[in-house]
């Protein structure tokens, strides 16, 4: 196993990534769109690598290489979307397979599995991430696959101890996959508190400019048969990422490390001014001291707690929805991890079946000002009061 362990800090890793175009001297990486790669005479592949698209190509190695080295991971794998890759690491597991799961995190991954175990594809166990405890005594030891947590929990944000679940998932014999999608690997790297597999949405924080849907799974150990499951599922079920949403990725990521330090300032300051506002009954946000799992952020988080929080406005429903009609500034939108700070009502977006309080509202702080962020926040929440 080569763990791509950089000796570079990942600021250089973002800030180089891809590296150059040795062809044409280029300081970008070049793209390479072609489907197909020629054999010699010998008809051997000219470059053993380049076979077919399905199968990967140069654009998604530069990205997957600098996405790894990000993670400390041996390996890491682009998929079409954040959905393609979470099911990827599922889908080829033995049927009838036991997984565990949080309770709480993005709602399709939790509904599609609530959906395999229904259906008897799979038999997944659900635990509520703010009762840690609860957890362990649902391993079957020697027969759960996968434990599979997210943290910073969306949408409400607290936050799970991934040492803890990794210890108590390997004494069962069990994986643990980390959904690290709010804390991008500027932040948290799972790998080195014990995860084995860490997945990202690479729609947010890694691309970061709301114009790329990728999904991207990082691996501790790229010899594994759950990773040799995975390459094969990407291979053969065709959602590999395309060469160019693989360097439009790259050219993101390559001001991750300022986006992400940028968004987790802002949104402390913005955290801290929201949890003082009248019009606001509670923030949950895990660089605040207020925070249930602040120690564990503490631990697990180095260099900000991110930008993404939620705030739960008096009035309920109605109050929430009127802040967000009247917000000038901030865009009204799903999706999170961008530049532009976006906020949305989770509860009228995952349908009826929610558990998120009506009054919620899921802030994704952006590149802007804290200072017109909060203006525009503080204006439509105060008008409302
Ligand atoms: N995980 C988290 C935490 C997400 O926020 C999302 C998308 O919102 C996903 C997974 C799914 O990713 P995608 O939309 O790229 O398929």
């Amino acid at each position: 196993m080569t763990k791509r362990n950089s000796p570079l800090q990942a600021e250089t890793i973002c800030a180089q990534g891809g590296g150059a175009h040795d062809a044409s001297a280029g300081v970008s990486p070049a793209i390479q769109l072609s489907t197909t790669y020629r054999r010699g005479a010998d008809n051997a592949l000219i470059v053993a690598d380049n076979f077919y698209a399905r199968y990967g190509g140069p654009n998604l190695r530069d990205a997957e290489n600098a996405i790894a080295q990000l993670e400390g991971a041996s390996d890491a794998l682009l998929f079409s979307s954040g959905m393609a890759a979470a099911l990827a690491l599922f889908r080829r597991l033995a049927p009838g397979s036991h997984v565990v799961c949080s309770s709480r995190g993005y709602f399709s991954v939790i509904a599609w599995l609530r959906e395999q175990d229904a259906r008897g594809a799979l038999q997944v166990d659900f635990f509520d991430p703010r009762a840690p405890d609860t957890m362990a005594p649902l391993l079957r030891q020697g027969e759960t696959s996968i434990v599979w947590i997210e943290t910073p929990v969306n949408p409400i944000y607290e936050v799970v101890d991934i040492a803890l679940m990794a210890r108590a998932a390997h004494d069962a014999g069990a994986l643990l996959a980390v959904d690290s999608t709010a804390a991008s690997p500027i932040l948290t790297r799972p790998i080195e508190h014990g995860a084995d597999i860490v997945f990202h949405s690479a729609t947010k924080y890694l691309n970061g400019h709301s114009d790329v849907l990728a999904g991207v799974l990082a691996t501790a150990d790229e010899t594994t048969q759950v990773w040799a499951d995975v390459r094969e599922e990407r291979k053969v079920g065709g959602a590999t990422l395309g060469a160019f949403e693989a360097w439009l990725l790259l050219r993101g990521m390559r001001t991750l490390h300022l986006r992400v330090a940028h968004a987790s300032r802002a949104a402390l300051d913005l955290a801290q001014r929201l949890e003082r506002h009248a019009a606001v009954a509670r923030v949950t946000y895990p660089g605040l001291p207020s925070h249930a799992q602040h120690a564990v952020a503490k631990r697990q988080m180095t260099g900000g707690f991110g930008g993404m929080m939620s705030f739960e406005v008096k009035g309920g429903e109605v109050g929430a929805l009127g802040v967000v009609a009247r917000l000038k500034l901030v865009k009204v939108a799903t999706s999170l991890g961008g530049v532009e700070t976006l906020i949305e009502h989770r509860r009228s977006i995952e349908g009826p079946q929610s558990d998120v309080p009506p009054g919620l509202l899921r802030l994704s702080v952006g590149c802007e000002h804290a200072d017109d962020i909060w203006a525009d926040l503080d204006g439509a929440l105060s008008s409302g009061l």
